[in-house]
């Protein structure tokens, strides 16, 4: 099976699952919001939760501060079309409040299957609870637009974390930091590939030793 239909099938489950009862704020299919984007992106954002606009249109970012995101995304040569968008809880938690750790942990296997489908080069986090599914200790205003190399479930994966949007929308100082950091992605890119390709080599030469 491809990786588009890997994650069709995936969106499909989450659908079942709202649709049975058995995902928290959901009662129906409908109240689903699936990422969205390419099955091969080289980038993969991670927000927090859909709010009213997403929850309407079953699309991940596109109230507000998703529209802040889509204009930065293209300012910077990363058309919307060309990355994929998810969230890390995907269904709307009433009156917009943050997601209960609860919530957050049953939509955990979600999430991780849509990261190990796309296994992106870059993860880009956006605000706080995105961040602390891989830098659990750190502080958001000291580490945001610094690439960070964590080992998840075995694997190496590059991550940068940034502010969330609806944050960029609230303070000039954080709009301006929030495209600054965007504007370091085209250039992540490549040194992220390259990387990537080193360990992959210096993984052969380990393994031709022996
Ligand atoms: N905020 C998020 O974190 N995600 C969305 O999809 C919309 C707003």
């Amino acid at each position: 099976m491809n990786a588009t239909d890997k994650l069709k099938n995936l969106h499909k489950t989450l659908e079942n699952l709202a649709d049975e009862g058995k995902l928290p704020l959901a009662k129906t299919a409908r109240d689903v919001i699936p990422g969205e984007g390419r099955a091969d992106a080289e980038v993969m954002l991670i927000g927090e939760a859909p709010g009213y606009h997403e929850h309407v249109k079953r699309r991940p970012f596109v109230g507000r501060s998703g529209q802040l995101l889509r204009q930065v995304l293209v300012k910077v040569g990363l058309p919307p079309e060309t990355v994929y968008i998810s969230n890390i809880v995907k269904v709307r938690p009433p009156d917009n409040r943050d997601p209960l750790p609860k919530e957050i942990s049953a939509f955990k296997p979600y999430l991780d299957e849509e990261i190990e489908i796309i296994s992106p080069d870059l993860v880009i986090t956006l605000g706080r609870f995105s961040m602390a599914k891989f830098l659990p200790d750190v502080r958001i205003s000291q580490v945001h637009g610094r690439l960070h190399k964590v080992s998840w479930q075995g694997k190496l994966l590059y991550v940068l974390p940034m502010y969330h949007p609806a944050a960029a929308l609230r303070s000039t100082k954080m709009k301006e930091a929030f495209i600054s950091d965007f504007k370091k992605v085209k250039k992540i890119i490549p040194w992220v590939k390259e990387q990537k390709q080193l360990e992959e080599k210096r993984h052969q030469v380990i393994e031709n030793l022996f």
